[in-house]
């Protein structure tokens, strides 16, 4: 049985993963409109899911990769994934949800520009409510 767990489990080193995130700059990420609004308001909305990356030392509004729909019809925001990078291992099948939004490995982000070995995580599936952007110029 070990095996089969070890595809599903999750190790991470939190205190280097964390020092990485605090590294990161708000210039460091995408400046695009979408980002910007997951980055926002992610943490709001996905509390447990904030929850749970901070307990790895990763910062839920520091992807390094978002992928995402505006659904202007419903005012709502799709984002297909959004990629996390993390150091530690992490077995093929892991996979857990929150609040309806799955945290899961990562399949198909682009290069995160990170030379140490690495993991990448990524949350898909997750919709925003789009409020009023806020004025920005
Ligand atoms: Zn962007």
């Amino acid at each position: 049985m070990n095996a089969s767990n070890e595809n599903t489990a999750l190790h991470v080193d939190v205190e280097k993963t964390k020092a990485y995130y605090s590294a990161l700059r708000e210039e460091d990420l995408c400046d695009c409109e979408g980002c910007r609004y997951y980055r926002a308001n992610v943490r709001q909305a996905f509390p447990k899911i904030a929850d749970y990356l901070d307990s790895l030392g990763m910062d839920i509004a520091k992807p390094f990769h978002v992928s995402y729909v505006e659904l202007e019809k419903e005012n709502k925001m799709l984002y297909n994934a959004c990629c996390y990078v993390a150091f530690g291992e992490c077995g093929l099948d892991f996979s857990q949800t929150f609040d309806g939004a799955v945290l899961t490995r990562a399949g198909a982000c682009p290069d995160s520009g990170v030379e140490e070995p690495h993991i990448e995580l990524e949350i898909i599936e997750l919709e925003m409510p789009m409020k009023e952007m806020e004025a920005q110029d």
